[in-house]
């Protein structure tokens, strides 16, 4: 693997911090936080990889007018449904308008209600910009069902209402390390971390 010592993650997420620092030990991941990006980036992509590249684009340009250059790496991750096909897609985040998860789920619910098709997958694409500004791209999914209701309480965003085919639980009773296993991310990290290796 180049070596990379500072990754900066192009999101405000810090579930994602997180889970990425879990994934990627031998890194010291930032966030956007931690160096000072404070706007809301506009993701009027149309993909899953133009949002990310829009965000990645944007924070490299950040650090370089700061006269930084570190590796940037930004995800666009959502939960596509089969019968809805593929909503929420690209605006999971703000699906039901108000940004709250609470309001996102209650919303997929009511769509989902009576739907005998139940199958969904999340996907994460990542996008990876070297200092030396080579662009690597890779995708993951993670295949499941939309639950009738919610069912545990760890995780984040639609976590509670995804059976994951491959836990046999929601992400939302699976263990951290559970879901980091098997999780669109994780997957989408595999890839990443072949390429750069
Ligand atoms: P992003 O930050 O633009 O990638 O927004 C992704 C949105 O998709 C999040 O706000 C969540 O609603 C949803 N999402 C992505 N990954 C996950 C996950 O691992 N669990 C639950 N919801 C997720």
């Amino acid at each position: 693997m180049k070596n990379y010592d500072t990754i900066v993650l192009a999101s405000h997420n810090q579930h994602k911090v997180q889970e990425f620092g879990q994934i990627f030990k031998d890194k010291k991941i930032c966030s956007l936080k931690d160096i000072g990006f404070f706007e809301e980036i506009e993701e009027n992509g149309q993909t899953f990889e133009e949002n990310a590249k829009i965000k990645a684009r944007t924070v490299k340009k950040f650090l370089e007018d700061k006269g930084v250059s570190y590796a940037v790496m930004a995800d666009d991750s959502g939960l596509c449904v089969e019968a809805l096909g593929g909503k929420p897609g690209i605006y999971s985040a703000r699906y039901a308008g108000t940004g709250k998860s609470e309001d996102n789920i209650n919303k997929l619910l009511s769509e989902m209600q009576g739907k005998k098709n139940r199958k969904a997958f999340f996907q994460c694409t990542i996008v990876f910009l070297e200092p030396d500004d080579e662009e690597i791209v890779v995708s993951g999914k993670s295949y499941g069902k939309i639950l009738d209701k919610k069912e545990g309480e760890n995780g984040f965003g639609y976590d509670p209402i995804f059976y994951s085919d491959e836990l046999k639980k929601s992400f939302a009773i699976a263990s951290s390390e559970e879901k980091n296993r098997v999780s669109h991310r994780a997957k989408a990290m595999e890839k990443l971390l072949e390429k750069i290796k």
